[in-house]
């Protein structure tokens, strides 16, 4: 007899939605987190949008939009309360990359996967848009799509998973696992001391510790090769009435300015992240870079002095020589220790919006090796708030 069926380490997003998943297919299941509270990780440093990801087109990566918005629904309907429609602004300029044709193409199939259409906003009201810069300014898009705050959602996901009878266990390290004899044993170091237990499958949602975690499993092999790309976000002052603002950057980059707190949002950038996940912090290059996307839009000489809060967040994607940050796979990656009946699983990378799909993913890979178990809840139907 194991301790537990299913132990997950991070209570992050990922974490979070695999813990849930597990509990509601009726396993004994136990989270640990390293910090006192969940979140601390990328889960609150997101752009917090639950998006299908439009830009995403642009790469062929098709199916990840469409499960995005798939779940996107999803939330709506079970989390009301956190998860919200805002009104998305494109604007085209004179100078913009992108033509005007090939947007009107991509939100023609955002459309048809969303159910949403997209519209045309008339020269008559551009003037009511946050003061948007109108010179050069060849036409506007508005679509839709939706908003959270990252850290509560995946609080709320948490909560949901311990009503169905996960437990959780803060500032409670992973240390090490080996499979051994059909189970997993499992060493934690807490404050007490190091606790050893079993459990049948362990999964590891480390996110940016995703790599120093699989490294102190055994056996683990076929680990994919990944690179940590720090995203910053700004905060300034200001509040946005109108909606989110989807701008492109003087790079080509896709850069949003969001409504958040009463405040503005302006963010995200990509840059090469090499060494503890904990100490990530914002380069001053990047928050001039961002400064520098809002002045050029929104008729600003903001500076330095006015941003009022700056976070940095680790994506974790797949490594590749030549190719930029910005056009890599965002899918999670579900890696088993082995090909067959994998015991253990890490999740690599994914996305905030797609993390009850995941989970089920991750669920469904794990059920050889788990016992036979009453399901309790469909999490497609659980309430979260
Ligand atoms: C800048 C940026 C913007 C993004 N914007 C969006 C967006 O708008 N929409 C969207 O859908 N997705 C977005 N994403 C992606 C999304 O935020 C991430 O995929 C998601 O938050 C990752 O969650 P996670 O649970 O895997 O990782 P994390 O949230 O980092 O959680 C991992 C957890 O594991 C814990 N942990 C690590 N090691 C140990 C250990 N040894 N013992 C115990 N606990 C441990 C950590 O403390 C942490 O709590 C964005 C990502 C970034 C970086």
């Amino acid at each position: 007899m194991t301790d537990y069926d299913v132990v997950v380490i991070g209570a992050g997003i990922q974490g979070a939605a695999v813990a849930q998943a597990a509990a509601a297919g009726g396993y004994r299941t136990l989270v640990i987190e390293q910090y006192p509270e969940p979140a601390r990780g990328t889960s609150s440093r997101s752009s917090k949008l639950i998006h299908g990801g439009l830009r995403y087109l642009e790469t062929g990566q098709f199916s990840l939009v469409r499960e995005c918005l798939r779940e996107r629904r999803i939330l709506l309907r079970n989390a009301p309360g956190l998860v919200k429609m805002q009104p998305f602004y494109l604007p085209v300029y004179r100078h913009t990359r992108r033509p005007a044709w090939k947007i009107a193409v991509g939100l023609s199939i955002y459309t048809l996967f969303s159910l949403r259409p997209f519209h045309w906003i008339g020269r008559w009201r551009w003037s009511e848009l946050d003061g948007l810069v109108t010179e050069g300014l060849k036409t506007v898009f508005r679509y839709d799509d939706a908003q959270t705050d990252d850290a509560r959602l995946t609080a709320a996901v948490l909560q949901s998973a311990e009503s169905l009878g996960a437990e959780i266990r803060y500032n409670a390290s992973f240390h090490a696992a080996s499979e051994t004899e059909g189970a997993c044993r499992v060493e934690i170091e807490t404050a007490r001391g190091s606790v050893h237990l079993s459990t049948h499958a362990l999964v590891n949602a480390a996110g940016p510790w995703v790599v120093e975690v699989a490294s102190r499993i055994s056996p683990m092999s076929g680990q994919p090769a990944v690179d940590l790309v720090r995203g910053t976000h700004i905060e300034i002052a200001r509040p946005l009435r109108g909606g989110i603002y989807y701008v492109e950057a003087a790079d080509g980059r896709a850069v949003f300015v969001m409504p958040w707190q009463g405040h503005t949002l302006i963010g995200t950038t990509e840059t090469p992240y090499r060494g503890d996940p904990a100490a990530v912090k914002p380069l001053e290059s990047e928050i001039d870079y961002l400064l520098a996307v809002y002045n050029r839009y929104f008729r600003a000489e903001l500076t330095r002095g006015d941003v009022i809060n700056a976070f940095a967040g680790l994506r974790v994607l797949p490594r590749s020589d030549g190719q930029s940050a910005f056009s890599r796979p965002r899918d999670t990656l579900i890696v088993g220790n082995r090909s067959g009946k994998a015991r253990i699983v890490s999740l690599y990378g994914g996305k905030l919006t797609a993390h009850r799909a995941t989970a089920e993913e991750v669920i469904e890979r794990l059920k050889p090796v788990l016992p036979k178990r009453q399901v309790v809840a469909d999490t497609r139907k659980l309430r979260l708030s």
